[in-house]
């Protein structure tokens, strides 16, 4: 199953679940634009490189369109299409007055200098500047995009509109229009929802065992905030391997070996194992902070962790989740998990719109709000429909938006494809 279908399963199922209307659900089926281009981009020893670029407007019922941009190899519409899905429930999840895309670009940073990334940026800006914009699509990071990326995103963006529009992008440094908080944002969302469901199960921190996925935007940030609040980090991994230690490993340590040479297992600490041991490990927590389809049909069973975060967007396939819930595992799921990214995000948008900026204490008791009142309005579905959070979530969010749609009437949310390639 693809990702967008397993988005459009759990979509069906918490429709089902919930009695939810369906020319809602069909209207939430499809996405409303899909942009399609190809960006020439030259480059360093002269070449004319070709990438192919997706931006996907998923709804905008409750708001613009909003959602980040990932530079990878294996980008294709489906998943694009998955995400854009995605980020309209999370925005819904949470209560930000946003609908959801998502944008890609297929490309390998790792192997682009940073001149060939800043002209593939500013290519991706001119061919879909027309259709985004502060009030109408907010692009921001996602994998392998960096808030470097973004400031040339706002700097191309506000060239070509001949104003200064730092509102059209989030995740941009801190000097161009960024907030304070948004760089560890999704980690620190994931912290909060974490710490509460903590407080809620009497479960305290100093004696949990937590694994993490991921070593990213959002893992690196994870480990070094769970480790801070006396969490036990038993493994880190990176898209090379990982680590684990049962005694706890420094995610300082990990993180200037992977600054230095590249790679969390460059760092003497704990064994050296690979991904799929890492995700097998007994342990309290699993932290998901890599990519998608990471527990799937056919490793589901060796999963031991009592929790699961998701901080990355659609890491367990809907057969996992419906198996490992049965079986006791909580998976709290990415559209609540990760959704702190977005929301501050949100704050960034609105610092830029006030032309004033917020200390980080005010940025993280908002946050903090916002996760806490998401994850009870949750767990309230949840008793109501005895499932599985993910389903409470799928239902919370679509609460909201059936209520948008229909309090906007039947002109809303128009559907039209523009295929420009
Ligand atoms: N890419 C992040 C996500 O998947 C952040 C999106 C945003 O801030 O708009 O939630």
């Amino acid at each position: 199953m693809s990702f967008y279908e397993n988005t459009l399963k759990n979509m069906n199922k918490s429709a089902k679940l919930m009695n939810l209307d369906q020319e809602t659900l069909d209207t939430l089926s499809h996405p409303q634009k899909t942009l399609m281009v190809n960006l020439p981009v030259r480059m360093d020893d002269g070449r004319m490189e070709y990438f192919e670029a997706y931006r996907v407007q998923h709804s905008e019922l409750r708001g613009p369109f909003k959602g980040g941009v990932r530079y990878f190899p294996q980008v294709d519409l489906d998943e694009v299409k998955a995400l854009a899905t995605e980020m309209t429930f999370k925005c819904a999840v949470v209560g930000i007055p946003y609908g959801g895309g998502k944008g890609g670009v297929c490309c390998n940073t790792k192997e682009m200098s940073e001149g060939e990334l800043e002209r593939l940026t500013r290519k991706y800006v001119q061919a879909i500047y027309q259709v985004i914009g502060p009030e109408h699509d907010i692009p921001a990071p996602d994998m392998y995009t960096t808030p470097q990326m973004m400031a040339w995103f706002m700097d191309e963006y506000s060239r070509l509109v001949s104003q200064y529009r730092p509102g059209v992008v989030t995740g941009k440094p801190i000097e161009v229009g960024g907030s304070l908080g948004r760089g560890t944002a999704t980690a620190q969302g994931g912290a909060y929802v974490l710490e509460e469901y903590m407080k809620n199960n009497n479960m305290d921190a100093s004696t949990t065992k937590v694994v993490i996925q991921g070593f990213g935007n959002a893992g690196k940030y994870a480990a070094e905030i769970l480790h801070s609040m006396s969490y036990i980090i038993t493994g880190i991994s990176d898209s090379k391997g990982g680590l684990y230690s049962e005694g706890g490993l420094d995610p300082q340590c990990i993180d200037k070996a992977k600054q230095e040479k590249g790679t969390v297992q460059a760092c003497n600490l704990g064994t050296p194992i690979t991904n799929e041991e890492l995700l097998e490990k007994s342990c309290d927590v699993l932290v998901l902070a890599a990519m998608e389809n990471q527990v799937t049909e056919e490793n589901m069973k060796n999963i031991k962790a009592k929790i699961i975060l998701e901080l990355a967007n659609g890491p367990t396939t809907a057969e996992a989740d419906e198996y490992l819930t049965k079986n006791g595992t909580v998976v709290i799921p990415d559209i609540l998990a990760n959704a702190g990214g977005v929301t501050v995000s949100y704050f960034e948008w609105l610092q830029n719109h006030l032309m004033y900026y917020w200390p980080l204490e005010e940025v993280q008791t908002k946050l903090k709000r916002v996760m806490i009142e998401s994850l009870n309005r949750i767990l309230g579905f949840q008793q109501k429909y005895n499932s599985t959070m993910r389903m409470a979530a799928y239902v919370s969010a679509f609460d909201r938006l059936d209520k948008a749609k229909k309090l906007r009437g039947s002109g809303a949310h128009l559907r039209c494809k523009v295929y420009n390639k």
